[in-house]
């Protein structure tokens, strides 16, 4: 395959060669770009040589998700997993290039990319055309953070021993790697949101909660947000909570980061690049069998509004309020719902003494997870 693949090539180039010869001197016409960025980003650790271990291409450095380009058009010669589990993009594997994709290149180049947050977006034996995504940036195998590890190989694109130092190699293709000739930015992923951040962000399980993560500063997509606690540095504070999926730490997709981390807007403010304000997260409901009617209140252990029946019904978050004691049973944990009956009826409390299944000072839904905190 690949020996007749270079025959081709060198086929290629004679037929190139003689045409050139031909066309000597006479002008060339306008082209489109052949060659062009593999990503929008900022140029990191460089070219180490093609010594084993050693660093054989540059990575560029980019937020999560950032389309990955073909450079040039070519056949896909690679598209695979190349470390021991790529399942868990942001749990750094001890070796590899995580998922990765090799191209090899009709004048018989070859250029890889590795470290992708997914599997790529191309198959082997496809042809991609020049600028086509091929995958999107993320931290797979053993890498730090997102970025694109680049290689440029003047052979087959799984030939490490043929890697040359990219920065040269594209310059001579009209594409400056450290800036110049970018590919436009493309929309984020589908039903996110692209902002801003203006430093790291700690992300945390529920608004407010224990860190689990960090979203790195620059440009991050998010999904919605809710209000929640309040982050305030100096006068500059934020209300809001963004749900996003971390650059690092365990778990992480869909944590929350503080607004606060958003660079352009103001106190309690929460918009998307574009300014336009972030949607709200819509509500989980959570199945819970309460063994008899329960009073339901405006706020924990506050006046009596309606009524939540018996039986099978939902609640949306829990919060520690006033003891609700009878006999030896009691409940410090309000659940947030809508009643049965009354007025309001909508995100009211009733306590979660009324559950019918579990402890003292328990809330958890039918299938025993713990209702989230409001
Ligand atoms: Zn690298």
């Amino acid at each position: 395959m690949v020996k007749s693949k270079l025959k081709r090539a060198v086929a290629a180039l004679l037929l190139l060669a003689s045409v050139g010869v031909v066309q000597f001197g006479l002008a060339q016409p306008a082209q489109a770009a052949t060659w062009v960025k593999p990503v929008n980003g900022t140029l990191g650790q460089g070219f180490g040589g093609t010594c084993s271990g050693c660093h054989h291409g540059v990575d560029i450095i980019a937020a999560r998700w950032t389309p990955i380009y073909a450079v040039h058009a070519g056949v896909v010669q690679t598209s695979r997993c190349g470390s021991p589990n790529c399942d868990i993009d942001g749990s750094p594997q001890t070796s590899g290039c995580g998922w990765y994709v090799g191209i090899n290149h009709p004048d018989g180049t070859g250029t890889l990319y590795c470290h992708m947050v997914q599997r790529p977006e191309v198959s082997v034996g496809q042809s991609v055309s020049t600028g086509q995504v091929i995958g999107y940036v993320g931290t797979s195998g053993n890498s730090s953070g997102p970025h694109l590890h680049f290689q440029t190989h003047n052979g087959a694109s799984n030939n490490d021993n043929l890697a040359v130092n990219p920065v040269p190699f594209m310059s001579a293709r009209g594409v400056n790697l450290a800036g110049g000739s970018t590919p436009p930015p493309t929309q984020p992923p589908a039903g996110t949101y692209w902002v801003d951040t203006f430093a790291a962000a700690p992300g945390s399980a529920t608004p407010g909660g224990a860190q689990t993560g960090t979203l790195y500063a620059g440009r991050n997509y998010v999904y919605c947000r809710v209000w929640g606690p309040n982050v305030q540095v100096g006068s500059a504070f934020n209300h809001w909570w963004l749900k996003t999926d971390l650059d690092s730490g365990s778990p992480w997709q869909n944590q929350w980061v503080s607004a606060y981390y958003l660079s352009r807007w103001g106190n309690d403010v929460a918009k998307d690049n574009n300014g336009n304000d972030i949607p709200g997260c819509a509500a989980t409901k959570y199945t819970v069998d309460t063994f008899a009617d329960a009073p339901g209140r405006s706020s924990p252990g506050g006046a009596q509004t309606g009524t939540l029946y018996a039986g099978t019904n939902y609640v949306y978050c829990r919060v520690w309020g006033p003891n609700v004691q009878v006999g030896s049973s009691f409940n410090h944990w309000w659940l947030k719902t809508d009643l049965d009956t009354g007025n309001p009826w909508q995100n009211q409390w009733v306590s979660a003494y009324y559950l019918s299944r579990w402890g003292n000072d328990v809330a958890k839904d039918n299938s025993g997870v713990d209702i989230p905190a409001c």
